[in-house]
């Protein structure tokens, strides 16, 4: 990247931030002051910033943006440079020495170099490809992953990555910013989570800069957005989305989004979305099995710089199964322990520090009722209906698939099923037991909806 496209990310980045996260700029003051400013050159440690004709006015202007604006720019810069410049506001001379047909000014000044340390982006450092422990749980979700490091915004575009909580999703999102960085140091690379996405949205939309935050982000080569659930379902943050994800789409720039649910399962306002989201790659991330475990397990301690016994390690990985922020906090756990008593941690110690951890995730009981209420909820019916003596046609299906699950799921015999359900006897809860058990080799459908309703019933650990 040369000099003159470093200056000009820079500068986006900090029109980014002084959009969003400045709670003191308005739109209107956005607009006329901060937008027109065009970058200069950086010299002996000193920014300095273009002001156009029109609004250096005869020295006004540039006093009014001085005044108001100097102590602003001084803290958004050192915050994203990690480094402190004086700023000075110049009128934008076609003399000026920055012009770039010179040849000197912008490329000799620079000394901003991004040292290593500077991030100019948000992504957090330590969540690369390296620190991902690939497993059969995610290696599809990494190898899609490179595949668009490789050619971003053509190889799968968009990129769907979904999956529970604390399975890497992000994790893995930072890793395709980072490397595709490094390979492609001039794109612009924007990460954002829906939440802040939604924040910004709704705060520019009644402070009246909502046009630039669109220009903002139609401007980017990358677009990691996390989380999108958050931003489905709302009504306003969706469509404003959904506006820069099309731009986006046809300028080929790679669009990676993640969620809790597939597609499928986004309750979106506009059924083109989901078919947009589903043009690239929809890729899941499972619970890691037990080797994967032990294998992220080992790196952590080594990261923590933790010398523990496997047999400790062991414990956890055969103890946490589902959320691998989990699996890390238990480690944290134990490593605190560790530092307290200064002592050899043996698997004792560590299934006491961790005991509150094993409570939370217990898994719940499950009983004919827990059984009958998800049933009736999946249905959209009562309980009360499921259990009462009607015979309609919605209901035979729900009491059908509460005796076959409750059958599956729980030890009850079917005289005692037959109790729940509104005092059957044996052999109506065993015909409609073998009736679901039958129909699901050649009822898809019915297959689909039994597996949803089991998995509300033991969300998976
Ligand atoms: P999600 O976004 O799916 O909720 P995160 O990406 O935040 O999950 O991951 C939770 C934690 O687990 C993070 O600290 C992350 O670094 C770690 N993690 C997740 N998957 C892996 C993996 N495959 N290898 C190493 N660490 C992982
Ligand atoms: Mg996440």
């Amino acid at each position: 990247m040369n000099e003159h496209d470093k200056l000009k990310k820079i500068w986006e980045e900090i029109k980014y931030h002084l959009l969003t996260e400045d709670r003191e700029i308005t739109g209107a003051a956005y607009e006329t002051w901060i937008d027109p400013l065009k970058l200069g050159k950086i010299e002996n440690n000193t920014i300095y910033f273009l002001v156009p004709e029109e609004n250096a006015g005869d020295g006004v202007g540039i006093n009014i943006i001085k005044n108001n604006y100097t102590s602003l720019f001084k803290y958004a810069i050192s915050e994203k440079m990690k480094k402190t410049y004086n700023i000075e506001f110049v009128k934008d001379d076609p003399f000026y020495e920055y012009v770039e047909e010179k040849g000197e000014g912008v490329s000799s000044n620079l000394n901003i170099s991004p040292s290593p340390q500077v991030q100019l982006s948000n992504l957090n450092p330590s969540y690369t490809f390296d620190t991902f422990v690939v497993g059969p749980n995610n290696n599809l979700a990494v190898s899609a992953a490179k595949a668009v490091v490789e050619k971003p915004g053509y190889s799968y575009n968009p990129l769907f990555l979904y999956g529970g909580p604390g399975l890497g999703k992000t994790h893995l999102m930072h890793a395709i910013g980072d490397s595709i960085i490094k390979k492609y140091p001039s794109k612009i690379v924007r990460y954002v989570t829906s939440e802040k996405f939604t924040n910004e949205v709704i705060e520019l939309i009644q402070n009246g800069g909502i046009q630039r935050h669109r220009d903002i982000y139609r401007s980017v080569d990358v677009l990691l957005l996390d989380d999108i659930q958050f931003i489905i379902g709302k009504e306003s943050t969706q469509n404003e989305f959904f506006n820069s994800f099309n731009e986006l789409y046809f300028q080929n720039k790679a669009i990676i989004l993640s969620s809790d649910k597939p597609p499928k399962d986004l309750e979106v306002l506009d059924e083109r979305m989901r078919s947009r989201f589903e043009m690239g790659l929809t890729v899941d991330i499972t619970p890691p099995d037990y080797e994967t475990r032990m294998a992220i397990l080992r790196q952590y301690a080594a990261h923590l710089d933790f010398a523990v016994e496997d047999e400790v390690i062991q414990y956890i990985a055969s103890n946490i199964h589902s959320n691998i922020r989990e699996l890390e906090g238990a480690l944290n756990k134990v490593h605190a322990r560790n530092k307290l008593i200064n002592e050899k941690i043996t698997v004792a110690v560590a299934e006491d520090a961790i005991k509150d951890m094993l409570k939370d995730s217990e898994p719940r009981r499950i009983t004919p009722d827990l059984i009958i209420s998800e049933v009736a909820n999946f249905y959209g019916i009562s309980k009360d209906t499921i259990t009462s003596k009607k015979r309609t046609k919605e209901i035979v299906i729900p009491r059908k698939v509460s005796m076959y699950l409750c059958r599956e799921l729980t030890d009850s015999s079917f005289d005692e099923i037959g109790k729940f359900i509104g005092g059957k006897d044996h052999s109506t809860v065993m015909h409609g037991y073998s009736s679901v058990a039958g129909e699901l080799s050649t009822n898809p459908t019915l297959k689909e909806e039994i597996e949803k309703i089991r998995k509300k019933i033991m969300p998976p650990q």
